[in-house]
């Protein structure tokens, strides 16, 4: 009984001492923890937070119950455990802070100028077009075809699999890229700077291929997989249906005809178009708010 109202008084005095900048500190931690929280989710990475915040709370009992071995053996356990972390989950940690690295970037559109003279829009207006063409044309003619148009996230590993060409986008090239019997069709092609920069790349694997649909085969997943490490988007031709797929963030939308492609890539892809439709959004949003 002593033992509990000496911990409630001591409870007390501090929340006592509690001032604003603490308040603050307080609630700048939270949202820290809670943005580190987000990030984890949905990797492994979730289950050894939630084991290290069980060993937290065990090493808090033992501590109050004075138990020295144990003690002992968990202090030494979290001086090397954050060597092993390091190690063991490297890849998920490399994740996060790439993800970290690409929040918060005011512009999410393409701005990099081309070497044609002309400026990225245009490039981007034209390179746009000549996809949506070639989508429509590969999907007409069920060939098989997967297209990554990089943003901020450097597909550099990526381009490393895969042959570099340099070249203008057209709907032409794009095509004989992916005929069949061509070298280069087995594989993607990654786009950046509104040009075609390599063909042939072998892209990754998706974190959870457990909880992909049993139907989407390896083209379906390299793109999920692409899109889940990267902020590009992979515009997937089937090569069985015809169907024109968009992997973005992990998430997989079917059935783009080419209208419905065109304005999802320019809302993607082309500054004023992305900050015109935040625009559009957030007044169609307050009208609604309004009434
Ligand atoms: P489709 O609907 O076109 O058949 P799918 O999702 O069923 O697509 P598969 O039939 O397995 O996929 O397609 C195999 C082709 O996908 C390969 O020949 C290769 O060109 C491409 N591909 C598969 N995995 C990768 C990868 N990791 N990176 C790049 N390209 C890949
Ligand atoms: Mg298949």
């Amino acid at each position: 009984m002593v033992y509990i109202q000496d911990i409630l008084a001591r409870f007390i005095s501090v929340i006592r001492s509690i001032n604003l900048v603490d308040v603050l500190d307080m609630l700048i931690m939270a949202y820290l923890m809670y943005k580190g929280y987000k990030l984890v989710r949905e990797t492994r990475a979730q289950q050894l937070v939630k084991g290290i915040i069980l060993l937290c709370i065990l090493y808090f009992i033992i501590k109050q119950l004075e138990l020295k071995i144990m003690g002992f053996l968990l202090e030494n356990f979290f001086q090397v455990g954050i060597i092993a972390i390091i190690v063991m989950f490297q890849p998920e940690l490399r994740r996060v802070l790439e993800k970290m690295g690409r929040t918060n970037v005011k512009n999410f559109g393409v701005f990099s100028s081309s070497d044609s003279g002309k400026s990225p829009e245009a490039s981007w207006e034209n390179a746009i077009s000549e996809i949506c063409e070639a989508a429509a044309e590969l999907s007409e003619t069920t060939t098989g075809a997967l297209i990554v148009i990089e943003r901020q996230t450097r597909l550099g590993e990526q381009i490393a699999t895969g042959t570099v060409l340099n070249c203008d986008i057209s709907s032409e090239v794009l095509g004989n890229i992916f005929y069949p019997k061509a070298p280069l069709h087995d594989g993607a092609v990654i786009i950046r700077d509104a040009k075609i920069l390599a063909a042939g790349c072998f892209l990754p694997k998706p974190q959870k291929e457990e909880l992909i649909n049993k139907q989407l085969g390896s083209r379906h997943r390299a793109a999920i997989g692409m899109s889940e490490v990267s902020d590009a988007i992979v515009v997937v031709v089937s090569e069985e249906t015809g169907t024109v797929s968009i992997a973005e963030s992990g998430e997989l939308s079917r059935g783009y005809d080419k209208s419905k492609l065109e304005a999802f890539l320019r809302s993607r892809l082309i500054p004023e178009k992305a900050s015109e439709d935040k625009l559009d959004k957030a007044k169609k949003g307050l009208r609604r708010w309004i009434k």
